[in-house]
């Protein structure tokens, strides 16, 4: 007997019909002999209903009650699961985050897994009954409810698989697999029938967000073999493995784009030990997360310093630069939320030259200037202009070779 754990996202959930539908496959899994564990989320646009009523609450933000709230979505889901399942026959109840306990630090709002106590979840899967789990979910080590960061349902999924040793861990979803590049911008996007965990962890966390970049991770670490599958078809999905498992590997595997960047330029900063310590310190300190930089000198002993924050972070990077500009030492700051950072993924890169040069060529070749560049052994990223983050996914996309015919 298998033990599977299946995921259904907000959109395979959106509904009491679609709900009922995503209990039909789990009826399906647990009949073909498995044991199941269901991880939903909240219906598609709850949890940001949530996040707005706790804006509209007022400026006193008490990260404990933001969590309180937005993690209800997934509570209701959860018994409505269970619901339907004991409808269609089949054994099941509903688990909260703190009733498993799936237990985490104490940073709410993007809390991490410390461990996942299964005793009695195994118990009750050996007696046959699938376990429907409110996804998104743990509780700190003060007793409160967390939440996992967003799109934090793939993270339970995964780290349930992983603790309870699961077969694999199937990830339903509103798209039937992981695609070169996100095919609602890229309409010629190519489904991937693999993809490595090198990949995905870069394609995630560079903006590709079919799966939330902590589980990539986690799964990467344990082992997990996810699956990433339409809950609408039947259709086989894109298998996330180690990279001995693919046979023909690509060159590059994916275009990611993301909006949650925004750009700092420091104008004539002194040129002299220190200064990027100068810089960059005060910023670690606020826990505010630097990506790209990029640094010009000039003749006349000055230097312009650029560099990406995320966009959230954008005000108070700005305000404590500020603050410090006396002893930084620069004449002037500009701060531009209007950026996209885009990203060409493959492990293939490692071994074939001229990839980069191949996406500089083909953004000249489009008029789109570069703003920054950074890279990794798997990865290029370049910041463009807001306006031109669409078309230029889409020329690499056709650049590399990715189109459908
Ligand atoms: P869920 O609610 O099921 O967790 P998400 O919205 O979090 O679903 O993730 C699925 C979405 O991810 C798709 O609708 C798609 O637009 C987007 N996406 C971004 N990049 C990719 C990609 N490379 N492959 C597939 N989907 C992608
Ligand atoms: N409902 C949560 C969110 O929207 C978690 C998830 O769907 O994975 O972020
Ligand atoms: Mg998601």
């Amino acid at each position: 007997m298998a033990r599977i754990v299946v995921k259904f996202g907000g959109t395979s959930v959106a509904d009491i019909d679609r709900i009922k539908d995503a209990a039909l496959r789990i009826q399906a899994e647990a009949k073909g002999g498995n044991q199941v564990v269901a991880v939903v989320s909240a219906m598609a646009g709850v949890t940001n209903q949530m996040v707005a009523l706790t804006d509209q609450m007022g400026a006193l933000f008490d990260a404990r009650e933001y969590d309180a709230i937005v993690s209800t979505g997934e509570q209701s889901n959860a018994g409505l699961m269970a619901l339907a399942l004991q409808t269609l026959g089949v054994q099941a109840r509903s688990w909260l985050g703190w009733q498993i306990p799936i237990r985490t630090d104490g940073v709410h709002g993007k809390a991490r897994i410390t461990g996942i106590e299964t005793e009695e979840l195994e118990r009750r899967l050996n007696t046959g009954e699938v376990a429907v789990v409110a996804g998104f979910q743990g509780i700190g080590p003060d007793g409160r409810i967390t939440t996992l960061g967003r799109g934090g349902s793939d993270l339970t999924a995964v780290a349930l698989a992983g603790a309870l040793n699961a077969e694999r861990c199937d990830i339903y979803t509103d798209v039937d697999g992981i695609y070169t590049s996100d095919p609602r911008v890229v309409p010629k996007a190519r489904k991937l029938d693999h993809v490595t965990y090198d990949e995905m962890l870069e394609m995630a966390s560079l903006g590709s967000k079919v799966l939330q970049t902590r589980s990539v991770e986690l799964a990467m670490n344990h082992g997990v073999r996810i699956q990433v599958r339409s809950a609408f078809s039947g259709a086989p999905g894109t298998f996330v493995v180690n990279e001995d498992e693919i046979v023909e590997q690509q060159i590059v595997s994916g275009i990611s784009d993301s909006k949650d960047d925004a750009k700092i330029t420091l104008l004539r900063v002194a040129d002299r030990p220190g200064v990027a310590a100068g810089i960059f310190g005060p910023l670690a300190e606020a826990a505010i997360n630097v990506d790209m930089i990029v640094q010009n000198v000039s003749e006349d002993g000055k230097t312009d310093l650029t560099f990406t924050v995320g966009k959230s972070d954008l005000k108070a990077a700005a305000g404590l630069l500020k603050e410090n500009q006396a002893d930084i030492g620069y004449e002037e700051l500009i701060s531009d939320p209007d950026v996209v950072k885009v990203s060409v993924v493959g492990v293939g890169m490692r071994s074939h030259a001229g990839v980069a040069q191949k996406m500089f060529q083909t953004l000249a070749d489009e008029g789109i200037n570069i703003q920054v560049i950074t890279t990794s052994e798997i990865k290029v990223s370049v910041l463009v202009a807001g306006k031109f983050g669409e078309q230029a996914v889409r020329a690499l996309h056709t650049a590399y070779g990715l189109d459908v015919e």
